[in-house]
């Protein structure tokens, strides 16, 4: 059997903490499919026709919020809100508690390279995750190694999950385990 790719094991992660009526973020929106996924999982049409739910996304590249925001079915657009931000930034952005944290890190593909995403930002990101969780939330990391500069943000990612303490429970670190290059997940749940 053939091994799940690795965004559809960060989304079956995600299905499992993630309700209707909830709010989550997508910390790197590139093309959206994390949003739509997102945005499928939470959205809930009450009886009067108003909808629950919302998805916050960012991403400092216009072109990836462009096309995403048309990728987000009709529908659903009411309860998608993109930010052309950095994600260090979501403690600014994101006021309430919100249920999982999605990052997919690396440079859109067929986009432009020099938007790859970058050790400190996503660090930054990572710790502004963490502050934006409600108690038992959720954050995945789909990491690649393989690019150039990616095997140096793996090592902080690395560092950052080694350095959580009490704050967070890793719940899968796949480092290392796909071999050199091969793109992996990093999930932690925030403990409260
Ligand atoms: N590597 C994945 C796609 C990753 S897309 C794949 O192969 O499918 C990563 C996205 O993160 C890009 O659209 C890029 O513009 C965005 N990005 C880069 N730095 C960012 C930051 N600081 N905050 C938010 N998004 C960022």
């Amino acid at each position: 059997m053939t091994k799940e790719r690795v965004t559809e094991r960060a989304k079956a992660l995600v299905r499992e903490y993630v309700g209707k009526g909830d709010v989550v973020v997508d910390a790197t929106v590139g093309n959206g499919y994390d949003t739509v996924f997102l945005a499928e999982l939470v959205g809930v049409r009450s009886r009067t026709g108003s909808i629950a739910g919302k998805v916050i996304g960012f991403d400092v590249q216009e072109a990836a919020i462009v096309s995403a925001s048309k990728r987000v079915p009709e529908g659903l657009r009411g309860i998608v809100d993109l930010h052309l931000v950095g994600h260090e930034e979501m403690g600014r952005v994101v006021t309430g508690p919100v249920r999982a944290v999605m990052f997919n890190l690396g440079y859109l593909p067929g986009g432009d390279h020099g938007f790859v995403t970058e050790p400190g930002t996503t660090v930054a990101g990572l710790e502004a995750a963490l502050g934006v969780l409600g108690p038992g939330g959720l954050v995945t990391v789909v990491v690649y190694p393989g690019h150039e500069g990616g095997a140096e943000e793996a090592v902080a990612v690395e560092e950052w999950v080694g350095g959580l303490g009490g704050e967070g429970k890793v719940l899968v670190n796949e480092r290392g385990g796909g071999g050199e290059g091969v793109p992996y997940l990093v999930a932690v749940e925030l403990i409260g």
